[in-house]
C-alpha cells in the first residue's frame, strides 16, 4: 500500500517529470551537436537503471550519454538523498516502474531550475554516500553514476544534513565517507595533457596531445587489468578540455589519484627523463616555472567546454585542511613513483621530483601529479615514447608505484587507528 503523502509527492514528481520532458526537448534540439566531453551539454538515459539491496547498502547504476556534474546532499524530515545533476533527460527512467529495496521509501525525478536535474531518494532509514562516482568509459565517453549509499546512525545523520544545510564541503566530497585506501579499488583519474586547439609539444610529425592520449590508453588498460583500480581518463579523444573541465572529472570521479600525462618539449633541449612534478608556490627551477606558464596559457587559448556548475563544485574544496592533509601523501605518491620507474631502469630527469605552479594540479583534497613521461625534445625520449614496448614498461612501473603507494596509505591509517 502506498502512503498518501507520497502518493501525493509522486504525482508532483509525475508534474515534474512532464515539465522536464518539454524543457529538455527543446534543450536537446539546441545541444546534439555538442562533443561527447562537452559537460555543458545534457546527458541521456542510455539503458535500464539498476536499483537494488546489497547487503545494508544501497546501490544505484544509471547509465548516462556523458559524465555531467553531480552534487549530492542529505535532507531530513522525510529523509532524503538528494542528487542534483547538471544536467540529465529523464525520459529514459521511470522512476514508478522501479522496484524499490527494503531502504528505499520512493524515488522522484525532475528538473530543479538553474540547468539542474534532480533526482531524490526518500528513505526509510538514516543513510549517508559511500559512493557518488561519474564513471566515464574513455573508448565511447559514454558515462555510469555509481552511487553507493550506506547504513549511519541518526545522529552521523543530522550531523551531514547540519553540514549540508551550512554549505560545507562535506556535501561536496562524500568519498571520504566510504570505505578506506585500499579496501576497495583504488580511482585513478589519468589526465592526458593537451588535446584539440592544443596539441602541445610538435616533433617530427608527432604531438604531446596524440602521444599522451596513447599511453593514457594503454596506462588505464595496464590498471584495470590488475583490478586493483578503476580509471576515468579526462579525455577520450582529440579535444580540448579546459583546466577546470579536467579537475572537475577527477571531482566527479571521487579521484583518490589524479596524473597529469604530458611529454613536453623545452627550448633550452637539455631535459630529458621521467619528471614528477607536484604542486608548490613556488617552482623549484626556472624552466619548471616556464613550463607551469605555458600550460596554464595554452588553457586561455581554447574554449568550447561550459562549466557552468563548476564554481561551486570546485571553490568549496579549497581548503588548507584538506591541503595540509593530502601535501605529505601527495609526496609520498611522487616518491613511490619514482622509485617505480627506477627500479623498471626507466630513465629519469637529474632532477626527477619538482615542485611548479601548475593549475591543473590545485586540487588540495587529492594527490596530483604531472608526470612528463618524457621529453619530446629529447630525441632518446621521443624514440621511448614511440615504442610500444617502452610505453608497456612504463605503464607497468608506474601501476607498480601505484600499489606500492596504496599499500603504504592503508599501514599508515590502520596504524593511526590502533
Ligand atoms: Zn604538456
Amino acid at each position: 500500500m502506498r502512503h498518501p503523502a507520497i502518493a501525493g509527492a509522486f504525482r508532483i514528481a509525475l508534474m515534474a517529470l512532464l515539465l522536464a520532458v518539454l524543457v529538455t526537448t527543446a534543450l536537446i534540439a539546441t545541444t546534439r551537436e555538442a562533443a561527447a566531453q562537452d559537460l555543458g551539454a545534457i546527458a541521456r538515459i542510455t539503458g535500464p537503471a539498476t536499483l537494488r539491496a546489497e547487503g545494508e547498502a544501497l546501490v544505484l547504476d544509471l547509465p548516462l550519454t556523458q559524465p555531467v556534474p553531480v552534487r549530492a546532499r542529505l535532507l531530513d524530515a522525510p529523509l532524503r538523498a538528494v542528487l542534483d545533476f547538471r544536467q540529465i533527460d529523464w525520459t529514459g527512467l521511470d522512476a514508478a516502474a522501479l522496484t524499490l529495496p527494503a531502504p528505499l521509501a520512493a524515488v522522484r525525478l525532475g528538473q530543479a531550475g538553474g540547468g539542474w536535474s534532480r533526482m531524490v531518494l526518500e528513505l526509510a532509514q538514516p543513510m549517508d554516500f559511500a559512493t557518488v562516482a561519474m564513471l566515464t568509459d574513455p573508448a565511447s565517453g559514454a558515462a555510469r553514476l555509481r552511487l553507493r549509499l550506506v547504513p549511519v546512525s541518526a545522529e552521523a545523520f543530522a550531523a551531514r544534513v547540519q553540514a549540508g544545510a551550512d554549505g560545507a564541503p562535506a556535501t561536496l566530497s562524500p568519498l571520504t565517507q566510504g570505505p578506506a585506501l585500499g579496501m576497495r579499488p583504488t580511482v585513478v583519474v589519468l589526465d592526458p595533457g593537451h588535446g584539440g586547439v592544443d596539441p602541445g609539444a610538435e616533433r617530427e610529425g608527432l604531438r604531446e596531445a596524440d602521444l599522451m592520449l596513447t599511453f593514457a590508453r594503454e596506462l588505464a588498460e595496464t590498471l584495470r587489468r590488475s583490478g586493483a583500480f578503476e580509471v576515468v581518463l579526462t579525455r577520450g579523444d582529440d579535444s580540448f578540455v579546459s583546466l577546470e573541465a579536467r579537475i572537475l572529472v577527477a571531482r566527479q570521479a571521487g579521484a583518490d589519484v589524479f596524473l597529469s600525462l604530458h611529454a613536453d618539449a623545452l627550448p633550452d633541449g637539455g631535459a630529458s627523463g621521467a619528471t614528477l612534478y607536484t604542486l608548490a608556490d613556488e617552482a623549484s627551477e626556472a624552466a619548471a616555472a616556464a613550463l607551469a606558464e605555458r600550460h596554464d596559457r595554452a588553457d586561455l587559448l581554447g574554449g568550447g567546454v561550459d562549466l557552468s556548475g563548476a564554481d561551486d563544485v570546485v571553490a568549496g574544496v579549497l581548503m588548507d585542511i584538506a591541503r595540509t592533509e593530502t601535501r605529505p601523501a601527495t609526496d609520498r605518491l611522487a616518491d613511490a613513483l619514482l622509485g617505480a620507474i627506477t627500479a623498471e631502469g626507466l630513465a629519469t630527469h637529474r632532477r626527477p621530483r619538482q615542485e611548479a605552479a601548475f593549475s591543473v594540479l590545485k586540487t588540495p583534497d587529492i594527490p596530483s601529479i604531472l608526470l612528463e613521461v618524457g621529453f619530446m625534445s629529447s630525441p632518446r625520449d621521443l624514440a621511448n615514447l614511440r615504442d610500444p614496448a617502452w610505453r608497456a614498461g612504463m605503464a607497468q612501473a608506474l601501476m607498480n608505484g601505484l600499489l606500492a603507494w596504496v599499500d603504504d596509505e592503508a599501514q599508515r591509517r590502520a596504524m593511526r587507528r590502533h
